[in-house]
């Protein structure tokens, strides 16, 4: 095919190994989250040789892709109440925030003579899923008295949608609202699952105490890097995966432009800049494939222009010398790899040490 995904599976492994020893020093345990890499099997594998404890991804399509693996899984989305049947076959333990749902998961577990462990989410500020505490303790209350469900403990996402941070004081309230729960209600409530990628900065501080003792782990193993931010982790390579594209088209051409224009097939307005005759690649890479502003060119001379469905058009200084059939390698950030893992047309290849 004429883009590909290199994948370094003892990177990502590494990375993963770096995580959990980080997290260990604090009694943390790391679920490896695959949905960035659309569970790719290969990927969730040198997780789990990097010591996460679990599996976790957002999809059922995902988890039941994951089965064969062996390995314990965590439905990340909340489930949907069409869904409860395949949520109790195919995951150990899914996070929740809407009772009814938890009670259509109880009686779909009743059927098939399952066990459900659940984690409630608690919503402490990012507005995205989960209840809010003042609807906590009656929940928790209604939870319990449900024979084929385990409430297992509470969890928090932050950062997702308003940005708000995973302070200490956040990862405490939720130690907090667990405190109290395990009272009030006798239950051992064992996880306290305090997040994402964006909790891991709060480990690296000066006499951080941890109050949380599970984090969900995607990004910064995949990619080695810093959420929010990008930075590079620390301990972590970000030379994990690598998208390759092949040149179709190399031609000199002029970049100024007398014709009429107007905005483009993806409803952008270009603003034209006249740079006089420039040498332009297209490679055999688009939309459907990646999200342009995602890529990085590992050549730093080259700048990317623009992409439709199926072409990448970038600028290429004299002082290359690129040949058509070459393959023009890039850095991915979270959005681009969900895309190319996703895309039917880009070919993975494996690397492994
Ligand atoms: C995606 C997701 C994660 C993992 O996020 P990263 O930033 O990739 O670490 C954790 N928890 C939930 C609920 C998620 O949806």
């Amino acid at each position: 095919m004429s883009a590909q995904l290199e994948i370094d599976l003892t990177a990502i492994r590494d990375n993963a190994a770096q995580i959990v020893a980080l997290a260990s020093d604090h009694e943390i345990d790391i679920w490896g989250v695959t949905k960035g890499a659309a569970a790719d099997l290969e990927v969730a594998k040198a997780m789990l040789d990097g010591g996460v404890v679990g599996l976790a991804d957002a999809r059922l399509a995902n988890l039941e892709q994951l089965a064969t693996l062996n390995s314990p899984l965590l439905l990340l989305r909340i489930p949907s109440l069409s869904e409860v049947g395949s949520v109790v076959e195919l995951a150990d333990i899914s996070l929740n925030s809407e009772l009814q749902v938890i009670q259509a998961l109880n009686q779909a577990a009743q059927v098939k003579d399952k066990l459900h462990q659940v984690i409630l989410l608690v919503d402490l500020g990012d507005r995205r899923e989960g209840l809010l505490p003042e609807e906590l303790f009656e929940t928790i209350h209604k939870v319990k008295q449900l024979s084929n469900i385990k409430l297992v403990g509470l969890g928090t996402n932050l950062a997702c949608l308003r940005g708000v941070l995973p302070t200490a004081d956040k990862m405490q309230q939720l130690a907090q609202l667990v405190a109290r729960a395990r009272q009030e209600f006798a239950l051992e409530l064992p996880v306290i699952s305090g997040g994402n990628s964006s909790s891991l900065p709060l480990l690296l501080e000066d006499d951080y105490q941890a109050s949380s003792n599970q984090l969900r782990v995607g990004e910064t193993i995949l990619l080695g890097r810093q959420v929010p931010g990008g930075q590079p982790f620390t301990n972590t390579s970000q030379d994990t995966f690598r998208l390759k594209a092949e040149v179709i088209e190399l031609k000199e051409k002029p970049t100024g432009a007398t014709d009429q224009v107007g905005p483009n097939a993806f409803a952008e307005t270009k603003e034209i800049v006249d740079k006089g005759v420039r040498q332009r690649a297209i490679l055999a890479v688009g939309r459907q494939d990646i999200s342009p502003q995602g890529l990085v060119p590992l050549d730093k001379g080259l700048t990317i222009e623009g992409a439709s469905s199926d072409h990448l058009i970038l600028d290429v200084p004299a002082s290359r010398k690129l040949a058509l059939g070459d393959q023009v390698e890039f850095k991915l950030d979270y959005a681009a790899l969900l895309q190319a893992v996703t895309s039917p047309y880009v070919e993975k290849v494996y690397q492994e040490d």
